[in-house]
């Protein structure tokens, strides 16, 4: 296992994650994973303890989510039920929207999706129009999504709407659990060229009528509300970057310690090697700021979590795909066949550079929020 510089009580969370993960290997059933998970209590690790969870924060979670990915069984759908989900209900929620959500997300029992993309709004999310307007106590919920993960196994998902100021330009992001077999919630599958248990779905709200506590957290609260959300997503991202990549190098090391076709194994050929180690580096640099990200999310500081789980993200989204395009390539036609497993994750080392912030938007965000460039658009 790589240096890090954690606590013992965190490299042993580490390493029993990682047992789990490798006597459930590649390909691994991920339903059985979840409920194993989730019973051990490494789902709900960031959920507070009143509520069932392991009382810690996304740095816990992250570490879990990471050590999974690396044993080839990444759980997709952690990013979403825990770690936004739960940190939403768990920051925002009424005490009862907590006591009925969280020790379900908690232990793996229940899940939730997260729908904000929307077909016309794309990464400009001040420009979603799923709007929510009052009838009576209720709220009429109405508009579409897309590309929403786990739709069909969450019982109910978390969608971003706006109130009535959708014209106004400015987003007032307000949050809704919507069960699954709400009247007017349809969903379609998308069909995806990525090989995971999680599909992606299509979504249309027709007039969905919710009650009053489907509501999570202020209507006027906006921006906040949603980002408590974000910046876990975005460290859970580059977690699951980083385990798939670290999967991928390994596996590519123990190939081209065995192969050889001239008089020493191919990793003996530094053109084999160079590329391997340099991507191993890339990944450990990724993984420390992704620490940093997950440490100021914990410690409070929103807006430095802001910041850092951009940087974390879009470095652990470069690193898998390096790692993933070098460990295929390791492996010459090996690297191609279904035997060994490597090809499918070209495609899904690629989610991370796209979702769920691409690379363009976070270099847009640094030039423009970090370095003080102008606006770009
Ligand atoms: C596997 C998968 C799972 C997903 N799961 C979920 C989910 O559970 N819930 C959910 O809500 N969403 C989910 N998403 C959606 C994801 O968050 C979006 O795909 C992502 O935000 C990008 O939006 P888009 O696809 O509309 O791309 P677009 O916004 O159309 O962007 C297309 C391209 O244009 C570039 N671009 C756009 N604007 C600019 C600009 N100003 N400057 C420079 N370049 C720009 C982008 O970087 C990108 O390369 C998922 C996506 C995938 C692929």
């Amino acid at each position: 296992m790589p240096q890090t510089t954690e606590s013992d009580e965190h490299k042993a969370l580490r390493s029993a994650v990682a047992a789990l993960g490798n006597r459930h290997g590649r390909p691994c059933n991920a339903q059985e994973l979840w409920s194993e998970a989730g019973k051990l209590g490494y789902l709900g690790v960031n959920l507070p303890k009143e509520y069932g969870g392991g009382g810690g924060g996304i740095t816990e979670l992250s570490l879990v989510l990471e050590e999974l990915g690396t044993a080839g069984c990444p759980l997709l759908m952690m990013i979403v039920s825990p770690a936004i989900c739960g940190t939403v209900i768990a920051r925002f929620g009424t005490d009862a929207q907590k006591r009925r959500w969280l020790p379900g997300l908690a232990d793996g029992s229940r899940l939730m999706a997260f729908g904000i993309t929307e077909p016309d709004a794309g990464s400009n999310s001040h420009r979603i129009t799923t709007t929510a307007r009052r009838d009576g106590a209720d709220w009429l919920l109405t508009g579409r999504k897309v590309f929403v993960s786990g739709v069909d196994i969450a019982d109910a998902t978390l969608v971003v709407g706006r109130t009535e100021d959708a014209r106004t330009g400015r987003l007032k992001p307000c949050l809704f659990i919507v069960p699954r077999d709400a009247p007017g919630f349809h969903r379609r599958p998308i069909d995806m060229e990525l090989h995971a248990v999680e599909k992606q779905f299509e979504l249309v709200l027709d007039d969905v009528r919710l009650p009053a506590d489907a509501l999570v957290g202020d209507e006027d609260a906006g921006l906040l509300q949603l980002f408590a959300g974000l910046n876990p997503e975005r460290v859970m991202t580059a977690a699951f970057a980083i385990g798939m990549g670290r999967y991928a190098i390994s596996r590519a090391v123990a190939y081209a310690r065995e192969r050889t076709v001239w008089n020493a194994p191919i990793g003996a050929h530094q053109a084999i090697a160079h590329p391997l180690a340099q991507a191993h580096i890339d990944l450990e640099l990724a993984r420390l700021m992704t620490q940093k990200a997950a440490r100021l999310y914990d410690a409070g500081d929103d807006a430095g979590a802001g910041e850092a789980a951009n940087m974390a993200k879009y470095a652990a989204g470069e690193a898998c795909v390096k790692a993933v395009d070098q460990a295929v390539h390791t492996l010459g036609g090996n690297g191609l066949t279904r035997e060994f497993g490597l090809a499918s994750l070209i495609t899904a080392a690629r989610v991370s550079r796209i979702a769920p912030v691409s690379r363009e938007m976070i270099l847009n965000y640094v030039s423009h929020q970090t370095l003080g460039l102008p606006k770009s658009y």
